[in-house]
């Protein structure tokens, strides 16, 4: 701290004996401005040959790279990977404003396959072309994803001005439109413009995720500027129907009820798909993502707005299976759920280890490096064996007979074989005589085959 010696001297009201009676000079202090200390320093990770071999190190040096993805505070990353070389991280980039990203869709696109595809049918094509996207970014942190890592946590916003141009150039340019867009969204349906209300604390802020374990005090969640989007894209000439295909976050959107009202009684052709991703705590907790407790309040609120809307609509929840953190007995209390709602899936996602995502050092290292990592951090149950993979996606589809002999199966193991029966409260139904048969049969193919091995000479 410099100290130095500067005359204060009364100017404002001459007057005025009570403050400036005392005319010598003071000693006022004068501080240097001192660079912040993210962009004077770097954080040097574990080298790579220790990660490699050892996961507490490996698990440490995760939760650092994904601590430090605020372009606000974030520093540089260094590890080394030999005696002369090693890989600089350099802190993510600023995000777009939204005059930038206007800049960015204004491009001229011209909305139809590249001319060598010919005549070709490209499935993605038909998904997309009358899709718009309105944002870039998620601050949802959910731990299978690295959306945050690829697009920032700062969501960018386009202009409404700027989307409903697009719409009426996708009128214009895509062959056959019909007048329905097809989605308004983004990585999320409703994060647009929406983001942290204090300047201060999003400059510093190292938290994964905006909304978990519990929405932040310091996020806003009025819908209002996605509401009146949607009107305004309602609004345009020409336009049918406006669908909203992105997944919809809803913890979030019950923080503003209005919202949901808007897309029940606007935006949903019949059926929402909607991502709880699980119902047990241990699954969850390891997803970042919100209990039922969240889901069962949007649920009602989506009802609600659809029967007052006059409509039957109905929400398709999404689910994945095998996830870190998730047992068998999670996924079989999943199954009941599913069953004791009536739900029968179709599709389903049995988790896999993706690039960057938490969720994958936590398959890895079977820690939980969602918190800072320590020898006694926790242990996390991971399912990774071919054959556990498989039960828990045949749980997720407790209804496909292909799965029944294996459930029946991990059911006994597990001492629960009260769950296999034909009544409304059990999981799936006993073995037919023709399985038996069946089950037997190919016990003693399978004996045979080992009897002829051991006879061999
Ligand atoms: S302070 Fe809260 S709202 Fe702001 S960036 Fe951090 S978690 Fe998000």
């Amino acid at each position: 701290m410099v100290q130095t010696t500067l005359a204060v001297k009364s100017y404002q009201d001459p007057s005025d004996k009570k403050i400036f009676d005392n005319d010598a000079p003071k000693p006022i202090s004068i501080q240097p401005p001192r660079p912040k200390p993210w962009e004077k320093t770097y954080v040097l990770l574990p080298a790579f040959s220790k990660v490699s071999e050892d996961k507490y190190l490996y698990a440490h040096a995760s939760r650092i790279l994904h601590q430090e993805q605020n372009p606000g505070c974030a520093r540089a990353l260094f590890q080394p990977h030999d005696a002369n070389r090693g890989v600089w991280v350099n802190p993510p980039a600023w995000p777009l404003n939204t005059d930038e990203m206007d800049a960015v869709f204004d491009l001229p696109y011209q909305r139809v396959p590249h001319p060598v595809y010919g005549k070709e049918k490209i499935p993605a094509y038909d998904m997309i072309k009358t899709s718009i996207n309105i944002m870039r970014g998620c601050f949802g942190g959910c731990s299978f994803c690295s959306i945050t890592e690829h697009e920032g946590r700062i969501i960018q916003s386009r202009s409404q001005e700027s989307i409903v141009k697009e719409i009426k150039d996708i009128q214009e340019k895509v062959p056959g439109f019909t007048g329905v867009i097809s989605d308004l969204g983004g990585p999320t349906a409703n994060m647009y413009r929406l983001g942290c209300t204090s300047e201060k604390a999003e400059k510093t802020c190292r938290r994964l995720s905006c909304v978990y374990p519990s929405i932040c005090g310091h996020l806003g969640t009025d819908h209002k500027h996605t509401i009146d989007l949607y009107r305004a894209a309602r609004d345009v000439p020409g336009i049918k129907k406006v669908l909203i295909a992105s997944g919809v976050r809803y913890d979030l959107a019950i923080e503003d009820p209005d919202y949901i009202k808007e897309l029940a009684k606007h935006h949903v052709g019949g059926y929402l798909k909607i991502a709880p991703e699980h119902t047990e705590e241990g699954s969850l907790s390891k997803m970042m993502k919100p209990g039922m407790g969240t889901y069962d309040k949007f649920k009602e609120l989506f009802d609600k707005f659809s029967k007052e809307a006059g409509k039957e609509q109905f929400l398709i929840p999404y689910f994945i299976s095998a996830h870190p953190g998730t047992t068998d007995d999670d996924m079989i209390n999943l199954a009941l759920w599913l069953k004791g709602q009536k739900f029968k899936l179709d599709q389903v996602q049995n988790f896999y280890p993706s690039p960057m995502a938490n969720a994958t050092t936590i398959y890895h290292t079977e820690l939980n490096s969602l918190k800072n990592v320590k020898h006694d951090s926790e242990q996390v149950s991971v399912p990774k064996k071919g054959r556990q993979r498989k039960l828990h996606k045949f749980l997720l589809r407790y209804h496909d007979p292909a799965g029944w002999p294996m459930i029946r199966e991990a059911l006994v193991a597990m001492g629960k074989e009260y769950l296999i029966g034909n009544g409304p409260q059990h999981l799936v139904p006993p073995e037919t005589r023709n399985e038996q048969n069946r089950v037997k049969w190919a016990k003693s193919q399978r004996l045979k085959a080992k009897i002829k091995v051991a006879k061999k000479p």
